[in-house]
């Protein structure tokens, strides 16, 4: 079956016993036993739970993995991940991350003497030459890179994390399965912060874990009933909703971001924009071969730098100042002062996180006033 067809009936058919074609919200902490020990498969609700397993089964069905674990955030995923590594041990990772994940591996360097050393996403070499220098237990990237929307050449650093035994770790928040399914190229854990395209309308959070083999899957298992930061099932129940929609929403989403990218492309007040569907992007031909379609993010660079750029946020009505992004609504944010803050300012330049940067998620709404939105901002810059 096509992706369209499996987000709607993948590990979904009607309830057996009333043929209700959405899978029930089971409200229940604990399943009783017929004897002790004996049980129908589920315990606990921290372990398991009915509504949770359908999402799970999804996930790992849409992103091609042997097993899917749903958690409450992305952080709680990526936190439940990071508890698989011995302490000591070092992680090689894209210098252009979500800065909750950098905030979270400097806690682990604090705390537990795991490093991480950064090298920029889209430099291939840089990461062949971060492996040779020790011992890595996995390779952490996000692709496209959030803000700057750069690509890792995820086939390629599979391969070199491999030749050096360590795991390919690839944060597909920003694309979905719906665009990109990294285990297809060779990565070994697919992470999610649900709370974005999968959930799809900023009414949840939630996170997942998809792993390439059982084995992985059954150690994460563990480790998510161990460390217990599970979503509740009405969570799951409305992650579960919006994946149904999932294929429609990406398509809406790609050709908004597209339209928005080449009318700040076109104006004199902006120095670059960020979008892996335009095709002076360095990587356009990669984002051609890695993706199904060039998603709805996209940042720009005002060459008025930060005061151009809260002008220009200032003078949006469709789009919405806010964090997050992903959902159907249209959000416009700034980087440096807003989701990138906690990255030290030093760092912040050393990537490319200026005070001109806007990153905007681009909602369904109708591309033409998107577009005009954009239009009217951009006079007042
Ligand atoms: C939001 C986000 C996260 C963190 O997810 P939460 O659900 O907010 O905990 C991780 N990675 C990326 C790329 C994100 O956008």
């Amino acid at each position: 079956m096509r992706f369209d067809t499996r987000v709607i009936h993948a590990a979904q058919p009607p309830d057996e016993l009333t043929g209700a074609v959405n899978p029930p919200i089971y409200l229940s902490s604990t399943f009783a036993q017929s004897a002790p020990n004996k049980n129908k498969g589920y315990v606990y609700g921290r372990t398991s739970n009915p509504t949770r397993t359908v999402l799970e089964q999804v996930l790992a069905d849409l992103e091609g993995g042997r097993r899917g674990l749903a958690f409450a955030s992305g952080l709680g995923a990526l936190t439940t991940m990071l508890e698989d590594l011995p302490s000591r041990s070092r992680i090689v990772a894209g210098s252009d991350l979500y800065g909750g994940t950098r905030r979270l591996f400097e806690h682990h360097r604090v705390q537990f003497g795991v490093t991480t050393d950064y090298v920029e996403t889209s430099n291939t070499e840089a990461f062949a030459e971060a492996l040779e220098r020790g011992p890595t237990s996995i390779v952490y990237v996000e692709s496209p890179t959030n803000p700057l929307m750069r690509l890792c050449d995820l086939k390629k650093v599979a391969a070199l994390a491999h030749r050096h035994r360590a795991r390919l770790v690839v944060d597909n928040t920003f694309a979905s399965p719906a665009l990109q399914r990294p285990i297809e190229h060779g990565a070994d854990l697919v992470l999610h912060s649900t709370t974005k395209y999968l959930g799809g309308h900023s009414d949840i959070l939630g996170g997942a874990l998809i792993a390439r083999s059982a084995a992985r899957g059954e150690r994460l298992a563990w480790l998510q009933n161990a460390v217990g930061a599970i979503p509740s099932p009405v969570d799951a129940f409305l992650v579960l909703r919006g994946i149904r929609t999932l294929g429609v929403r990406m398509r809406r989403h790609c050709d908004g971001a597209s339209a928005v990218a080449k009318v700040l492309q076109a104006s004199r007040k902006v120095a670059a924009v960020n979008y892996p569907g335009l095709r002076d992007h360095p990587q356009y031909q990669l984002a051609r071969r890695q993706m199904d379609g060039f998603g709805g993010m996209l940042s720009a660079e005002f060459r008025g730098g930060a005061a151009a750029a809260r002008r220009f946020l200032r003078r949006l009505r469709v789009f919405t100042l806010a964090e997050s992004l992903g959902g159907v609504e249209s959000l416009a944010e700034h980087p440096a002062s807003m989701t990138h803050s906690s990255v030290p300012a030093a760092e912040r330049k050393a990537v490319g996180i200026t005070g001109g940067l806007v990153r905007l998620s681009v909602g369904i709404e109708h591309p033409a006033d998107l577009v005009e939105d954009v239009e009217r901002a951009l006079r007042s810059v």
